[in-house]
């Protein structure tokens, strides 16, 4: 059995604190077979403060993820990865977008028309808002990026539910959509455990939605969204219960933005 947890972030973003060091002790310890850091790719000023690393801090965390590799090879598996915003991924220099040296990128979306949709800050703009036209421009957001075809995996699929605001209409054909996509391009839908610590308290994506990347032959892989070493791998159990019950019986693994299916 394989478990991955694709999800890490480090102190270079400026809101996790732990050395990547215990951030992957922890992964051994709670018996993970690989781990994989993907922390926040610059934004540009203005947006990243308290958020993501600076650009110049690029090679800096890219040396570090590569010595923690080095400093644990025979004991785990290291991958190097970024958190790419969609669609501010055209800030991020391009060529780390295609860098080799980089194993997989998570496509995310956390900001619908500029507004950072899951911070805590900006929470209140929920209640100015018609709830499902959050919910239909987040998801048509997912349809491009799941059409850009350069992530390998999708990020905290349903974030938009994570304050516990829950939409009134059926958003399914736009979420098909992003499926099919995402089921032409090989991309992977990871499983996060991060909603379970968040007011909906509940993994992501719901239930109805795995059930749904099964059907339509979506890969799906593992992430913790951990922010502190303890988080790393965190309730993978119910994750991984939440994944076989749907019908999965591998989950995806990258290395270097080469796709492999283990069994789970
Ligand atoms: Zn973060
Ligand atoms: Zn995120």
């Amino acid at each position: 059995m394989a478990l991955v947890d694709y999800h890490v972030h480090t102190p270079l973003c400026g809101h996790a604190h732990g050395e990547p060091a215990a951030y992957v002790e922890h992964a051994i310890a709670v018996g993970l077979s690989e781990i994989g850091f993907s922390d926040h790719a610059p934004l540009p000023a203005g947006m990243r403060e308290g958020i993501t690393m600076l650009p110049e801090e690029t090679e800096r965390y890219i040396a570090m993820i590569e010595r923690v590799r080095d400093e644990h090879r025979g004991r785990i598996p290291v991958r190097l990865g970024f958190e790419v915003d969609y669609p501010l991924h055209d800030t991020f220099d391009r060529r780390y977008l295609d860098d080799p040296r980089i194993d997989y990128l998570i496509g995310s979306c956390h900001f619908v028309d500029g507004w950072a949709f899951d911070h805590p800050d900006g929470v209140a703009e929920y209640n100015r808002r018609d709830v499902d036209e959050v919910y239909a421009a987040y998801y048509d957001t997912l349809i491009e990026l799941a059409n850009e075809g350069r992530f390998h995996i999708v990020g905290h699929f349903d974030l938009v539910k994570k304050f516990g605001h829950r939409a009134t209409r059926d958003h399914h054909d736009r979420i098909r959509r992003v499926l099919m996509a995402l089921a032409r391009c090989g991309t992977a839908v990871e499983i996060s455990t991060a909603g379970l610590r968040k007011p909906v308290g509940e993994i992501y994506p719901a239930p109805d939605i795995v059930a749904l990347l099964f059907e339509m032959n979506v890969p799906v892989t593992l992430g913790s969204d951990a922010h502190a070493p303890e988080e790393v791998g965190y309730e993978f159990a119910r994750a991984r219960e939440l994944i076989r019950g749907a019908g999965y019986r591998r989950i995806a693994r990258f290395e270097k933005r080469v796709r492999r299916d283990v069994p789970i």
